[in-house]
């Protein structure tokens, strides 16, 4: 996946949705191997300009848009979709909240809070502090028969959350529908695991991608290829069984790939594989296992794990 040379298709975030939703009139057709550059809003639509405004001033239906959906060429059900993340360009400001009875100390919420943050180069300014950028897309994925809110994360991914999902990885995605229908939004300038008041500094901007379709390696749940690492991203309304589940499914990958028994490749994923956690305050929460692509490559992992 180079997308060297080839033309810059922009698409505008005039239209964005708010469910990965079959029935939905794509808005753009690409094809595979161009560079893609989506603009988005942020997960309020952009209706938070200043720290005056709360949460409950906004229209709330309009909560987690994603640009799209994009038809993509060529892509087809049982394939695997793959996203490559080539750049994430961030506009000026972002936005912090808190709402309560939301996030993971959601009881001890009282007041409904807004936080604007200047965004630089290369660090974002909270309060008088300075945090490191860490860009990242909140919401990515593909249309799926269940329908879902653009706000719940699930196996065609949706609302991840995952800090993982930064520039220069590829995410793979099962397609379920011709054109795969994806949508993107809801970049954060900096979020840390867990997202634990609920939001992170939301910010709109554009991510340019580039899309290709593999042949018949649909993977279970979203995957994400790193510099080093692989990632199985996993959502559940339970944690206990995404871990669960994150886990059975990087077993099932080294045993295929290295023809180990399960044993072998249970014991193998309690040495090399790590569990981490995405989100905790998403309508499912998310997790992810994580394997060294010193062990498995991309490709023996979509092979191994798909149906
Ligand atoms: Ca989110
Ligand atoms: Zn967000």
């Amino acid at each position: 996946m180079t997308g060297k040379g080839s033309p810059l298709i922009n698409i505008s975030d005039e239209t964005t949705f708010f469910s990965f939703d079959p029935g939905l009139t794509p808005i753009a057709e690409v094809e595979q191997n161009v560079l893609v550059k989506i603009e988005t809003k942020d997960c309020f639509s952009n209706q938070i300009a200043s720290e005056e405004q709360l949460i409950m001033d906004i229209d709330f239906s309009r909560i987690n848009p994603a640009t799209g959906p994009i038809f993509i060429k060529g892509a087809k059900r049982g394939d695997a979709l793959a996203v490559k993340i080539h750049k994430i360009d961030l506009k000026q400001q972002g936005a912090i909240v808190t709402i309560p009875e939301e996030g993971l100390l959601g009881d001890e919420v009282k007041e409904a809070r807004t936080r604007v943050c200047d965004i630089g180069a290369e660090e974002i300014q909270f309060l008088n502090l300075s945090l490191p950028l860490k860009k990242m897309i909140g919401v990515i994925g593909v249309a799926t028969p269940e329908k879902t809110a653009t706000g719940t994360p699930g196996r065609h991914g949706g609302n991840m959350d995952a800090t993982v999902i930064t520039e220069g990885v590829t995410v793979y995605f099962p397609i379920s529908y011709e054109g795969a229908l994806f949508g993107l939004g809801d970049l954060h300038a900096v979020m840390g695991d867990g997202e634990v008041c609920v939001a992170a500094c939301e910010t709109p901007g554009y991510v340019t991608v580039e899309f290709e379709s593999l042949n018949e390696f649909a993977p279970p749940w979203p995957c994400v290829e790193a510099k080093d690492w692989l990632y199985i991203i996993v959502s559940d309304e339970d944690i206990n069984k995404a871990f669960y589940e994150a886990t059975e499914v990087a077993v099932r990958a080294l045993q295929n790939a290295l023809k180990l028994d399960w044993h072998d490749a249970y014991m193998l994923s309690s040495m090399a594989m790590d569990l981490e956690i995405c989100q905790l305050v998403d309508p499912r929460k998310t997790v992810r296992s994580k394997l060294p692509k010193s062990l498995i490559s991309i490709e023996e992992l979509l092979k191994s794990i798909s149906a």
